[in-house]
């Protein structure tokens, strides 16, 4: 399919990791649809990565339906997340070695000058503008909870024993609660979805800096990379996606 000129350059990557033996990440580059989704799978041993492609397929096919939908993108994600739980949750009850599985999601959708992201659990989206990154949404995390209660600090909460643990994803629950927001999309936009494979060893600064100096893939590339460096204890994805100027 050949680029149109105004059309975002993306591109994703993800990797084992140095210790573990499986990758239960999974994420999807849609330039077309202008949807790019990360999620970070959990649960028994195959569970894990099962989860995150049946939740990564079933948002995919969702948001291709509704395409000319009414709703807004934002709710038509919200709508699509809840939907791919509700499979994650109907494929973890076919199979018994796949009881309770679960997966976080974070999803972006870009339609023009507006960007709608939603997500569960800690996988995160950043954007990148002018060189700096902010985390869009807070993680649904047991760390970042106490940090919002005013009951450890930051950088305790990046030492907590407990900064694995998240506080909701697809798959567990019947009615999952979906965090969505619209942001404005400006020219020179960067946006980044990750898993906390990243963002727990890469921190935001870097994140910009590394998203601001290359091309996308090769950004993710170096992403990935670095948390491998830092003793890549758990699964790394990375998607990039620049917005033209
Ligand atoms: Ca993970």
């Amino acid at each position: 399919m050949a680029t149109q000129a105004n059309e975002p350059i993306a591109a994703g990557l993800t990797d084992v990791g140095k210790v573990r033996s499986v990758n239960e990440d999974s994420f999807a580059v849609d330039v077309r649809l202008g949807l790019y989704v990360v999620a970070d799978g959990m649960g028994g041993h195959v569970g894990g990565a099962i989860a995150s492609r049946v939740a990564v397929e079933a948002i995919l096919e969702d948001m291709n339906e509704t395409a000319q939908g009414g709703a807004s993108v934002a709710v038509r994600l919200g709508r699509a997340v809840a939907r791919a739980c509700v499979r994650v949750q109907e494929r973890g009850a076919s199979q018994r070695e796949l009881e309770g599985m679960g997966t976080t999601v974070v999803a972006l959708c870009l339609r023009g000058a507006s960007a709608a992201i939603a997500h569960v659990g800690d996988s995160r989206a950043y954007r990148i503008r002018n060189a700096h990154a902010s985390q869009l949404g807070e993680d649904h995390s047991l760390v970042s909870e106490q940090v919002r209660a005013g009951l450890i600090t930051s950088a305790q909460a990046a030492e907590s024993p407990y900064r694995n643990v998240i506080t909701r994803c697809v798959g567990f629950e019947d009615d999952v609660q979906v965090d969505i927001a619209e942001y404005q999309v400006f020219p020179g936009d960067v946006f980044l979805l990750c898993s906390d494979g990243l963002h727990t060893l890469v921190g935001a600064a870097e994140i910009a800096e590394i998203v601001h100096q290359n091309p996308p893939a090769v950004a993710a590339k170096r992403l990935v990379a670095l948390a491998n460096e830092r003793g890549g204890d758990d699964n790394i994805t990375v998607v990039v996606v620049a917005v033209p100027l």
